[in-house]
């Protein structure tokens, strides 16, 4: 528990208010946010507001400050929160991930950069180059990685609209000696369409601003964004803010030789394709492929009819269905390849467990926070569903696991009441009867499926359910508006979702025709990117997975990989929705401390104790400050060894005697502990 700080600024932990309710809650958060105090701790949580203007607290000074200290000993921050995870893996040897969480706009990329500058900055005293460089990369990886996955949305100017997990990995001196990156689900829908006030990925605006006029030319790019149809359908070209102005033009600078996403750029257009015939030989050269496969793969679609292989002209709707898909694809294939090849560069290479040892983990999730939007889609479903994922952890590690071990240990413990929003995540991804499931089923059907009849079917297998709804099941409900919405009651607030598109996206077609294109393609960077391209369509027999069941499958595996780690959690609010330093907006706030939990955190903490261990492993850290217990003691048990131990320095209000383990109320004592010890 922090106490240092004078309370002119509020408590620094909410442990420490004098009554655990919302109120007090609300009004220390307030008082600390306009007292410039953006953290405050739940125990070992960090609790942050976006403060939406520059903080003078990142700086080579506040580091040193944090630099292998106690979490309690100085102001909260993610510094410390970021030291304690550097500490459990130096000290421990643990692999740790850091999970940072909450809604669009409420500082979660920002806070994961601060996080990495911290650790860079305080590993590798000894300046090796390798470690240098590597770190280096980590760092600068961000920047190739915004521009081409963030976005401006209406919440967030700088949104990221992509999931992102980050393994940095360490020696055995503690120094980084590379990383992986895992992303997730990579909005490209907005890659031809956003929504009013919206634009698409950065790295559009930043090429036709940053880059110079020849390379532009080479591309066939003007250097005027509104000629594009798929990057001005939100309005907005310009962002209003000078920053994000720079932002356009150093990001550019950052990704100036990711010379294909040109590619992108000119596959734009209302343009009938067959009317245009100079755009497909500027496709043909910008995708290194014949101007006539071009057009071709863009107006037939080749089909297998019994033994017979036909080529099938497209209607209209088809073509253009057909043209969107590719260039969505296109540009996902390309994010995921620039992952890929920064995966390269980073990973640890010559790593020798034999001679080095271990070699241990930080992860870093920042994931893109629970939204609701005017027009919630398939997209919108999958980030709110992934939100419950994490919330369903957070539960499991801070509040459930607690309780249960205090029960398991035969320590008094008054249960303390918290939704379980197991529910929710299960309703979306159960076998056979959740949401995906009925999705995936009325996309294997042959024949036209229609989104309203995947409607028609969530109607007839969830009217029971207690978060499920929609206009057919509640008719008078005045929230909900239109006949093609469903809703659910997530853990953070209720959402409707339009089902418009969900089939679609979910099978997320792309004709075997484009694959083949582009594998064909005689640029290698291309070619690689469309493996399965190789395949003629009558070789073409496994139904690739959809959308929503390879979204599934990479969050249950991010989940377990956390849970395989001791983790540490952000937990961000967003104190207003119009970006001010000033506003802080008392229901929206409250509602965040709500959904996130953080009242039964404070709870369960309270109750609880900050360290436990078991009686052999504590004696054999600090027998050596009792007579009683060094070097040995001839008490019947290691349990009444501790119990001696702890009364002689005067311990005993602080500590509670389980089973097999002794826990150990406030860090303080700890502390203390640790003191005498050195002082031996
Ligand atoms: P999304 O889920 O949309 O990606 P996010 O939680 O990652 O949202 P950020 O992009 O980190 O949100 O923050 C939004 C904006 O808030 C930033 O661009 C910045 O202007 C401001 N901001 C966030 N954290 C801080 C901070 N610690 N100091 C100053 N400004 C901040
Ligand atoms: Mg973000």
């Amino acid at each position: 528990m922090a106490e240092h700080e004078s309370l002119e600024f509020g408590k620094a932990d909410f442990v420490l208010l004098d009554n655990v309710s919302l109120e007090e809650f609300m009004a220390n958060l307030k008082l600390r946010f306009e007292k410039g105090r953006i953290y405050t701790y739940i125990g070992e949580v960090v609790v942050s507001v976006n403060p939406y203007r520059a903080m003078n607290i990142y700086g080579r000074d506040t580091i040193e400050q944090y630099k292998g200290r106690e979490l309690y000993e100085r102001p909260p921050h993610l510094f410390a929160i970021a030291d304690a995870a550097y500490k459990a893996m130096k000290r421990r040897n643990k692999d740790t991930c850091i999970v940072i969480s909450g809604e669009s706009g409420a500082g979660k990329t920002e806070a994961s950069k601060y996080i990495m500058q911290y650790i860079a900055a305080i590993t590798n005293p000894s300046q090796r180059a390798e470690v240098e460089r590597v770190k280096n990369m980590l760092l600068k990886s961000n920047c190739v990685l915004e521009a081409f996955g963030n976005a401006k949305t209406n919440r967030n100017d700088n949104s990221s609209r992509f999931g992102k997990y980050m393994d940095i990995n360490f020696d055995f001196k503690g120094d980084p000696i590379g990383g992986h990156i895992n992303n997730y689900l990579l909005e490209k829908s907005r890659v031809i369409f956003q929504q009013e006030g919206e634009r698409s990925f950065h790295s559009f605006y930043q090429l036709v601003k940053g880059a110079p006029d020849a390379q532009l030319r080479s591309l066939h790019i003007q250097r005027d964004p509104t000629a594009y149809t798929y990057i001005k359908v939100g309005g907005q070209i310009k962002v209003l803010y000078h920053v994000q102005i720079k932002r356009d033009y150093y990001g550019w600078q950052g990704s100036r030789d990711l010379w294909h996403l040109g590619k992108i750029k000119p596959f734009d257009g209302d343009v009938t394709l067959i009317e245009n015939s100079k755009l497909v030989s500027i496709l043909g050269d910008l995708l290194s492929t014949k101007d006539e496969n071009v057009e071709k793969a863009l107006l037939y679609r080749t089909v297998a009819t019994g033994r017979d292989v036909i080529d099938k002209q497209h209607t209209h709707q088809e073509a253009s269905y057909g043209r969107d898909a590719l260039a969505k694809a296109i540009y996902e294939r390309l994010f995921c390849w620039i992952v890929g090849r920064i995966n390269d560069i980073i990973e640890v290479k010559n790593y020798d467990v034999r001679v080095h040892g271990k070699n241990t983990v930080i992860g870093v999730l920042d994931i893109y926070g629970f939204e609701i939007f005017q027009n919630n889609s398939f997209e919108q479903f999958c980030i709110n569903y992934c939100n419950e994922k994490l919330q369903q952890l957070f539960i499991q590690l801070v509040l459930k696991q607690e309780q249960e071990e205090y029960q398991r240990e035969g320590i008094p413990w008054k249960h303390i009441d918290y939704f379980n929003n197991q529910i929710i995540v299960d309703l979306v991804e159960q076998q056979h009867k959740g949401i995906f499931a009925v999705l995936d089923e009325a996309c294997m059907n042959v024949g036209k499926v229609t989104d309203e009849m995947f409607l028609q079917a969530l109607n007839g297998k969830l009217a029971k359910h207690a978060h499920y709804t929609s206009r057919k099941l509640s008719p008078t409900d005045k929230n909900l508006e239109f006949d093609r919405d469903f809703r659910i009651r997530h853990y953070a607030g209720d959402v409707a979702y339009s089902v418009v598109g969900f089939i679609d996206k979910n099978k997320d077609t792309l004709f075997q025709d484009f694959k083949r294109l582009l594998y064909n393609s005689s640029n290698p960077v291309l070619k690689a990117m469309w493996p399965e391209g190789k395949l003629s369509i009558t070789e073409v027999t496994k139904r690739p997975l959809t959308a929503a069941t390879l979204f599934k499958n990479s969050m249950i595996s991010l989940v377990e990989n956390l849970a395989s780690k001791e983790p540490y959690y952000v937990r961000c609010i967003k104190p207003n929705e119009v970006k001010s330093p000033l506003l802080f907006e008392h229901e929206r706030c409250k509602h965040q401390v709500e959904y996130l939990g953080l009242l039964e955190n404070v709870r369960v903490r309270r109750a609880g104790f900050a360290n436990r261990q078991i009686y052999p492993r504590f004696l054999q850290r600090y027998k050596m400050i009792s007579e009683f217990t060094w070097p040995n003691h001839d008490l019947p048990s290691d349990k009444e060894a501790v119990k001696r131990l702890l009364q002689g320095c005067g311990f005993e209000h602080d500590v509670a005697y389980g089973k097999t383990k002794v826990f150990i109320r406030t860090p303080r004592t700890i502390f203390s502990l640790e003191e005498q010890r050195a002082e031996m």
